[in-house]
């Protein structure tokens, strides 16, 4: 079915021929590859934020609720007369908690903002990674990787170089980026 698919694009579509059987017959875009089933074709992921909101909203919202649940106690019990030190230590718990969720409210916030900042970062190497992948054609007759425009063969590490999604520093992404600068093959 794939296959079938990737003949009827041909028409629209001019495929690179493929470096090794010079034949573009079994010649796939990394879209179709992927689809049918060549998982290290994989599109590069999109980065998104790697601190889930819920996991710190939980514990603010259980400690909310703690409180709500004091409240209504400290109430009761102030209703009924009885007050004294029992009464003193439920209404300190009680703010104690509510300071407790404020500062968990705020530590989420902070790191919601902060990974949404990495993940801001990640989005030039994202465009990178994406921009590599659409070049990317396979042989099915060959099981080989290549780049459609150089018309060479991809290897497997040069593959995933090609598809990194990685938040570096500046800095450490200029130094990476001038050692790794492929100036002589
Ligand atoms: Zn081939």
């Amino acid at each position: 079915m794939a296959s079938d698919q990737s003949r009827q694009q041909q028409g629209q579509t001019a495929k690179p021929l493929c470096p090794r059987c010079h034949k573009e017959d079994l010649v796939k875009t990394s879209l179709e590859a992927y689809r049918s089933g060549i998982s290290r074709l994989a599109p590069p992921p999109m980065p998104g934020r790697q601190t889930r909101m819920i996991n710190l909203v939980g514990p603010a919202v259980v400690l909310v609720g703690l409180a709500i649940f004091f409240i209504f106690v400290v109430l009761g019990e102030g209703v009924s007369g009885l007050g004294g030190p029992g009464l003193v230590a439920q209404v300190i718990i009680t703010l104690l908690i509510i300071v407790a969720a404020l500062v968990v409210s705020f530590i989420a916030f902070q790191r919601v903002v902060k990974s949404d900042a990495e993940a801001t970062l990640r989005y030039p190497a994202w465009d990178r990674a994406l921009e590599n992948w659409r070049h990317l054609y396979y042989c099915a007759r060959d099981d080989l990787i290549f780049d459609g425009q150089q018309g060479k063969v991809v290897s497997e590490e040069a593959l995933k170089a090609l598809l990194r999604v990685e938040a570096e520093p500046p800095q450490v992404a200029q130094q990476s980026r001038s050692a790794a600068a492929p100036s002589h093959s």
